[in-house]
Order: C-alpha cells, then sequence, then structure tokens
C-alpha cells in the first residue's frame, strides 16, 4: 500500500487488491466484446460459489450500489396492499422499511434498542401476527451504523416454514461473513461492490432463488419500474452467463472485469477461508480496541460484526477523535445512527485489508496516537501487541 495516499479503513469504500486495481484500470471493454462476455459469464458463476447458492439460483449484477440492490429486491419480492416484516438493526433496516412502503407493502418492524437485535423467538412472533400472512421477511445481516450482525440461518428457517420469502442485505457483510445461501434456504442476498467484496464502487449485486423470481414472475398486473425488473434483467444476465452478447442498459464493464478479479481471489482462496480471515481480523482488532478501553456498540459480543467496528469514544473524547486519525493517515468514518449519530465512530476491515496485517496494526496505532493526541491516556504499546498477537 503506497503511504503517500492515506489508508481507507471506512466501512466501503475500501482498499481494493492490485489484481483488482489492475482489472478496473484496463481500457474500457465494449460490454459486447468476447473479454466483457467472458467476465460477465464468469462472475456470475462465481457469485454463485461465493454465496454459496444452489445451481437453480440467479445472480444480477447491475450498475448501481447497495441501495439499487434494495429497491431491486423491495420491488420484486413485495407488490403493492402485500405485508413485509423489516427486521430493523438500524440505518439500512429504516432505509428497507421506508423503501417497501414507497413500493406500496404493508410494513411491519420489529426492532431492538441500538446495539441488540431481535431475537428469533421475537421475529416468530411477529411473522405469526395477522391479520394476514407476510410475502417477505428482510433483514439487514450487519447493520453498518451499529456493527451489530445478525444470524440470517434462523430468521431464514423462520420464514420458509411459513412459507414467507425471506431477504437478506448483506452489503457490508457478503464475502466477509458467512452466509450459506442454499443451505439456509434464504430467497434474496444482495450487496454492493465497495464493501467485503473488494471493489471499487458502482455495482448492485444480487442472487436471487427460484422462489423470489416466482414471486415477481407471478406480478403481469403491476411489474416493478424497468431498472430495477427481474424480468428486464434476466434474459441479459442468462445470455452473459452463455457467453451471448445482449443489452437492456450498458453495464460497468471496467467494474465487471474486476469483478471477475475479486470473485477469482475470493474462490481460489476458498470462502471458508476467506471468513476465518475475516474473524482473525476483527477478534485481532477488538483485541486493541479493548486495551484502548474503546466500548463497541453492539451489546453483547457475539454481536460484533467481523466486518467493521463501531466505538464508543471514551469519556472525555468527541468526534474530533475521527480528524486526528486522518491526520495520522488513516481514514476512518463517523457515527450513523442517528440515535447516537456524536457518540461514536466507526472502522471498516473488510476485504484486501484483512490479508494486510501491517495496515491493521497502523490503524491501530492511529487510533491510539490519536487519543492520546486528544489527552487521553492510553498503552499504545499494549494495544499494538494486542492485536499483533492475534494477527
Ligand atoms: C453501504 C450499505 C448500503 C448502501 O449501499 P450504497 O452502495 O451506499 O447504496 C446498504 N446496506 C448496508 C448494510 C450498507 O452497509
Amino acid at each position: 500500500m503506497p503511504d503517500e495516499r492515506p489508508l481507507l479503513m471506512i466501512p466501503g469504500p475500501v482498499e481494493v487488491s492490485p489484481a483488482v486495481l489492475a482489472a478496473f484500470s484496463a481500457p474500457p471493454p465494449s460490454h459486447l466484446s468476447p473479454r466483457l462476455l467472458e467476465a460477465f459469464g464468469s462472475a456470475l458463476e462465481g457469485m454463485r460459489r461465493v454465496w454459496l447458492a444452489g445451481p437453480d439460483a440467479q445472480p444480477f449484477v447491475v450498475a448501481g450500489g447497495g441501495t439499487v440492490a434494495m429497491e431491486m429486491a423491495a420491488a420484486n419480492l413485495v407488490a403493492p396492499g402485500e405485508r413485509a416484516l423489516v427486521v430493523n438493526t438500524g440505518y439500512f433496516s429504516d432505509r428497507m422499511a421506508e423503501m417497501l412502503r414507497r413500493h406500496g407493502a404493508e410494513v411491519v418492524e420489529v426492532g431492538a434498542p441500538v446495539g441488540e437485535a431481535p431475537s428469533p423467538p421475537e421475529v416468530a412472533a411477529a411473522l405469526d401476527a395477522g391479520p394476514a400472512p407476510f410475502k417477505a421477511l428482510f433483514a439487514t445481516h450487519v447493520d453498518t451504523s451499529t456493527g451489530v450482525r445478525i444470524d440470517p440461518q434462523p430468521l431464514a428457517r423462520l420464514a420458509r416454514e411459513r412459507g414467507v420469502l425471506s431477504a437478506f442485505d448483506g452489503v457490508c457483510a457478503t464475502g466477509g461473513e458467512s452466509f450459506e445461501m442454499a443451505a439456509w434456504e434464504a430467497d434474496l442476498y444482495l450487496t454492493a461492490s465497495q464493501k467485503a467484496l473488494g471493489l471499487p464502487a458502482g455495482l448492485a449485486l444480487l442472487v436471487a432463488s427460484p422462489r423470489a423470481l416466482a414471486a415477481r414472475a407471478t406480478r403481469r398486473r403491476c411489474p416493478p419500474p424497468m431498472y430495477f425488473d427481474f424480468e428486464q434483467w434476466l434474459p441479459v444476465m442468462r445470455a452473459y452467463e452463455e457467453r451471448r452478447p445482449s443489452y437492456f442498459s450498458t453495464p460497468a464493464t471496467n467494474l465487471v472485469l474486476a469483478l471477475e478479479a475479486s470473485l477469482g481471489e475470493l474462490l481460489a482462496e476458498g470462502m471458508a477461508a476467506v471468513f476465518s480471515r475475516h474473524r482473525r481480523a476483527a477478534r485481532a482488532l477488538r483485541a486493541a480496541w479493548e486495551a484502548l478501553d474503546l466500548a463497541p456498540v453492539p451489546a453483547r459480543p457475539e454481536l460484533a460484526a467481523d466486518t467493521l467496528s463501531a466505538l464508543r469514544f471514551p469519556a472525555g473524547v468527541d468526534a474530533s477523535l475521527v480528524g486526528r486519525i486522518a491526520q495520522r493517515g488513516v481514514v476512518v468514518a463517523g457515527g450513523l445512527h442517528p440515535a447516537i449519530r456524536s457518540e461514536y465512530f466507526r472502522v471498516g476491515h473488510m476485504g484486501y485489508v484483512t490479508t494486510r496485517p501491517e495496515a491493521l496494526l497502523a490503524t491501530v496505532d492511529a487510533v491510539a496516537g490519536a487519543l492520546a493526541d486528544g489527552g487521553a491516556a492510553v498503552d499504545a504499546a499494549a494495544a499494538h501487541e494486542a492485536a499483533a498477537a492475534r494477527l
């Protein structure tokens, strides 16, 4: 990593690997060129494997971002007037609920205090409450505003047992946190390129189950807006997978080249190894934060994500800490959740940086140094050692 440039440690965009950067930096290919068809086709095949999805699951890659992927999920799974349950763990769950309302869904939310998550029995009770059956359940795998990670598996099972579709926002998780789409029988898992997949920003990515596709297919009378419509994109995705040219709206061609490179790196390492690499980085950083007396926003250890840390400012420290960390060459993020915005900051640790112990240790050193610059009594060496011993 060149040291003239600040180290980017926010929860997206993230640092990218040299191979991803090289692929992205190619002269722009035509969306109909053999090179692009091959990259697109192989990326779609790779997504099924990274998502641990079955052969009948359908990947979609669309220019946009996480919010476009969320909009596609809302628009295709739930028709106006149908009921949707949102398991709310923070800022991005609020966004999902608002989106579903705008698509005409009748939204019920099951929430929890900041830093907590609703339990599976609470979700089950909400699913069973009338007056009518739910069409779909939506949950955020890792809420980027709190660092809270839910366990999607029991929620997917509760939904499946009731014939309800389950959709998970994995924007801060996919490629960093375990998710087994086929084994868990989840119906949709979505992300954006600039988070744990380790690409520049600009792609919306999702994989949908046959049940999710069927939910759209039965909606002849009120189709979703064209850009979000599964049925506009299905022929294009199928053509690309067969290495045939097709067109609905021009894909972000350089990002597709980069996606092929990024998924290739993940699959060469193996998903189990990728997930444990993120777990190891998170454990090392958590040990450092503890040594620095930085309390996590997630209320219980099992709720703490492996892809980012949300850390409360210690007594006597305020949001100026973020600027002091930047002066030491590391960019971290301020608060995002409206209820606690000025009380905490966030450090992203997903993708390429988790393969670089020196980047993680430089982050610990910058945070410790910035705390000391602000007058806090911290043992920077102990924090560094606590992290280094676990990397
Ligand atoms: C970043 C993020 C989004 C939004 O993605 P954009 O690419 O910024 O539109 C949605 N959900 C979660 C959980 C995120 O972390």
